[in-house]
């Protein structure tokens, strides 16, 4: 019994289109089907959890904030919430990040340039 591509249902063997989504099927030879069409999202499975912030992974995002991009990408399709949660707490980090450096080279730089001045 073949499947949809898209939504994952089953289909005849002699289905054109899914009688689920109706996406085309992509069989050689087969007449495309009536409209109307909907537009054809590839299937993404239902997500086996909740899709809400995730704590524990916002803190992960805040202190490492390269692990939270990788995870930001690995989720967001099927978890566009939680992703975009511990995404902005990336972004966060990162800022703090980099202002904490921009601040702490500020300061060394004032303190070599100080010491080099003859008093
Ligand atoms: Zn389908």
């Amino acid at each position: 019994m073949p499947y949809c591509v898209y939504c994952g249902n089953e289909l005849s063997s002699e289905a054109a289109a899914c009688p689920h989504c109706g996406c085309a099927v992509d069989r050689p030879n087969s007449p495309p089907p009536p409209p109307p069409y909907q537009p054809c999202q590839p299937y993404t499975p239902p997500p086996a959890y909740p899709d809400e912030p995730n704590t524990g992974l916002n803190i992960i995002a805040f202190l490492i904030p390269a692990i939270g991009a990788i995870v930001y990408l690995l989720k967001y399709q099927q978890y566009p919430i939680q992703a975009k949660s511990l995404g902005k707490w990336a972004l966060i980090g990162f800022a703090l990040r980099t202002a904490a450096s921009v601040l702490l080279f500020i300061f060394f730089f004032t303190l070599s340039f100080l010491g080099s001045m003859r008093w």
